[in-house]
């Protein structure tokens, strides 16, 4: 599509950042530029309104997809919900670890803020490894998610993300 191609020249990628041998696709190049960041909105809503009815709930992985999440939350009328990097969540939590592409991570999403047998939609810029969003599956199933969606700006196709997470249904818009 022709707004998916104007979003994509609008990507800056980085070599050996934040690691030497790592290629960084930097989102934040498309919120510079006001006419790709727009284009990049009407998709992602255009996108989740296909994946509605039924979507209770948006789940914004730290820290890029609250970006995305807080305004496809409001789109839908359906709560915001983090999953945030360790020791940023006040009250109980549930936590899970994983190893990605630089580094182990702890994450953590807030007792109760999913209900049992909520459908979730969850949100991030990237898929990689898939280390992420299969540790937010965890965390989700731990709630009682019933029902997850993924949805992702951007994947990294070779590295087989999906197939962490292929008990899902898993949507991304543009394939690197
Ligand atoms: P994964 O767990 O799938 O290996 O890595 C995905 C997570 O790491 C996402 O939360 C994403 O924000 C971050 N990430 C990994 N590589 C990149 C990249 O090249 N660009 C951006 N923007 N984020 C990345």
């Amino acid at each position: 599509e022709e707004k998916l191609e104007i979003i994509k020249k609008s990507i800056r990628n980085y070599n050996d950042f934040p690691k030497e041998g790592i290629m960084f696709w930097d989102i934040f190049s498309v919120l510079k530029d006001p006419k790709a960041f727009q284009l990049l909105k009407e998709v992602l809503i255009d996108t989740v309104k296909e994946i509605q009815p039924g979507v209770d709930c948006v789940v914004g992985m730290d820290a890029r997809g609250f970006i995305f999440g807080s305004f496809l939350a409001l789109e839908l009328h359906v709560p915001f919900v983090p999953i945030r990097k360790k020791g940023k969540l006040p009250g109980c939590t549930f936590m899970a670890s994983y190893t990605k592409e630089y580094g182990e991570d702890t994450l953590e999403i807030q007792v109760g803020s999913i209900k049992k047998g909520q459908k979730v939609l969850v949100v991030d810029d990237l898929i990689a490894t898939g280390g992420t969003l299969a540790c937010a599956s965890q965390l989700l199933r731990q709630c009682g998610a019933e029902d997850i969606v993924y949805l992702a700006v951007m994947e990294l196709e070779q590295l087989k993300g999906r197939q962490l997470i292929s008990d899902s249904k898993c949507i991304s818009l543009i394939q690197l």
